[in-house]
């Protein structure tokens, strides 16, 4: 059984911006992203992650929230 996990981790989905591929599905913490963007301005997103159909690394950007 899947227990509901309480906090800030966020899943989201990652989608190659060349291709639209939709490849990967990873977990943040909001919390942390909050303060990364406040220190630098810019956020953990879009990020450099490998395309297996453009065979090469893109940028990837968050698609939607998953559960
Ligand atoms: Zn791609």
């Amino acid at each position: 059984m899947a227990k509901k996990k309480k906090g800030p981790r966020q899943i989201v989905g990652l989608q190659c911006t060349e291709c639209k591929h939709f490849g990967y599905v990873t977990e943040y913490n909001k919390n942390n992203e909050q303060l990364k963007k406040q220190a630098d301005g810019e956020g953990t997103f879009p990020i450099s992650k490998y395309c297996q159909r453009c065979r090469k690394h893109t940028e990837h950007k968050t698609l939607k929230k998953l559960k």
